[in-house]
């Protein structure tokens, strides 16, 4: 039997006090595997961010448990998630998040050292993206895609279990956004890696196993795609939230 790296059991989510209180994530229970593309998609405000930052133990649930990697992160204090964070969670940001001041290879080795990791391995992670060749250069002497590639090595650096990535191809052309997402399904591929992407980009469902949507901090469908070289045809099913398929959506 598969052994989920992340299950989630009634997990709600609050913002603010009881009066003004707002439920961004109103009851969700899911189990994500190892080695597979996850794809989270939704409206704006339909609670994707919130999960996800849940996920990486960066925001605590208001009520239910989440267990990532063995870790009980409903039960964690904010010294445990942070341990838990730097040794299990590779961040993938929209904005890339990288430090205009350090060189592509110095913004991947501080993230190594953070996780305790040997920086060396930094120019491994930079040339696993393509981007040996920039090791020196600075984010603003990058393009908008090689900046978002850098942001991928420096998630993938230290080979964490879990990606996490919010909206990773929103501020990419096409084709960059096609290279980044073949990234993440080749690692996803090559160690087993729990890849979730958080996305309003409907050409990212390609390369994912499982499309899940939300609506109002709910999850409304969830897509388990087989992919083709599986099952040596293509086929999408659509399965209820407890996991039973309910309906063929492509043909087998
Ligand atoms: P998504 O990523 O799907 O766009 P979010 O998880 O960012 O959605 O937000 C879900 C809902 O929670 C939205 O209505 C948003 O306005 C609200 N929200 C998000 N963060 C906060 C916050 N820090 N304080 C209050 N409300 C918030
Ligand atoms: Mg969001």
């Amino acid at each position: 039997m598969r052994v989920p790296s992340i299950a989630i059991k009634n997990v709600t989510r609050r913002y603010g006090e009881e009066s003004k209180s707002f439920w961004a994530v109103r009851g969700i229970t899911l189990d994500v595997y190892p080695g597979e593309v996850t794809v989270l998609m939704g409206p704006s405000g339909s609670g994707k961010t919130t999960l996800l930052s849940m996920l990486g133990g960066v925001l605590a649930p208001t009520s239910g448990s989440i267990g990532v990697c063995g870790t009980r992160l409903d039960r964690c204090d904010e010294d445990a998630c942070q341990r838990f964070r730097r040794s299990k969670i590779g961040f993938i940001f929209q904005n890339f998040n990288l430090l205009s001041s350090l060189t592509a290879l110095e913004n991947i080795a501080i993230a190594l050292s953070l996780r305790g990791a040997d920086s060396a391995s930094a120019e491994a992670a930079l040339d696993s993206v393509g981007l040996a060749s920039k090791a020196g250069s600075y984010p603003h002497e990058l393009s908008g895609g090689q900046r978002q590639r850098v942001g991928i090595a420096r998630a993938l650096a230290g080979d964490p279990p879990v990606l996490l990535a919010d909206e990773p191809t929103a501020a990419l052309d096409a084709a960059q956004g096609r290279r980044v997402m073949q990234l993440l399904r080749q690692r996803t591929q090559e160690r087993g890696t729990t890849v979730i992407v958080v996305t309003h980009d409907p050409r990212v469902r390609e390369f994912s196993d499982r499309v899940i949507e939300m609506e109002d901090g709910r999850i409304t469908k969830i897509v388990r795609r087989v992919r083709p070289e599986q099952a040596g045809r293509q086929a999408l099913w659509t399965v209820s939230r407890s996991g039973n398929v309910v309906a063929e959506v492509g043909g087998i």
